[in-house]
């Protein structure tokens, strides 16, 4: 199983690349995980042609991690007119914020699936579990095991209970990491870099950091994930990850 990062940013796109989306390969299937700003024309140019998808899994519906499903939608007119689209992209999702779910809902361009927490998703031998987490908006992480291997991707959360058995025997982590410890306070909507990197050194595997802030202190991030987790890593893009 392999995972390669598309957009890597946070909140909104920088001049070299776009927000929140992940190329999920193993078991025989492809998943994108999140499809925020950037993340079409960068999946285009990673090689990923999105008729060739088994389902898009957005974690929530926060625009920087849906924006681009709406222009996809216009794409897949086009795959459609090409006969390059059988059916439509299977997209798992929360159903809430119910106005930004209603919009999706509206373009009929999906086959929405929506998930609540513990639910799992097979595509071929991969296989997806939702976890939720605490956001301001309803917002599921994704453990995905395929051959025998394991990794997750947080989405955007906060210190909660279920981070434990998310990341448990996953070998990486793609983690939240757009908040330093002493910028964090109890309104945070996301977790501290200190805090995800201790967990993830617990659970002893690899912390990738993403959902970074496209004119924050990287080297300070990257500094205090090291000063818990020795084996962290800023997140780079068109990077396969292996597990
Ligand atoms: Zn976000
Ligand atoms: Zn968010």
């Amino acid at each position: 199983m392999k995972l390669k990062i598309i957009c890597k940013y946070g909140r909104y796109p920088a001049a070299d690349g776009g927000t929140s989306c992940f190329w999920l390969s193993g078991g025989g299937a492809n998943v994108v995980m999140d499809m925020g700003g950037g993340a079409l024309i960068g999946l285009e140019q990673n090689g990923l042609p999105l008729p060739d998808t088994d389902a898009i899994a957005l974690s929530h519906l926060h625009f920087d991690h849906m924006s681009d499903v709406l222009a996809l939608v216009y794409k897949c007119e086009i795959y459609e007119r090409e006969g390059r689209l059988k059916n439509k992209i299977p997209l798992y999702l929360p159903d809430t914020p119910s106005d930004v779910f209603a919009l999706l809902e509206r373009t009929g361009a999906f086959d929405l699936r929506v998930v609540k927490d513990g639910d799992e998703a097979f595509f071929k031998s991969l296989k997806l579990t939702f976890f939720a987490m605490k956001h301001p908006v309803e917002t599921y992480a994704v453990r995905c095991e395929a051959d025998g291997k394991a990794l997750a991707y947080t989405a955007d959360t906060v210190y909660n209970e279920n981070i434990a058995r998310l990341i448990e025997g996953c070998s990486s982590v793609f983690a939240d990491a757009c908040v330093l410890a002493r910028d964090f306070n109890e309104k945070s909507p996301h977790i501290s870099v200190r805090d995800i990197a201790r967990l993830t050194r617990e659970s002893r595997s690899k912390i990738v950091l993403i959902h970074l802030p496209p004119e924050g202190d990287l080297d300070g991030i990257l500094e205090e994930a090291l000063s818990e987790n020795e084996n962290a890593a800023l997140g780079e893009t068109g990077v396969w990850y292996e597990v």
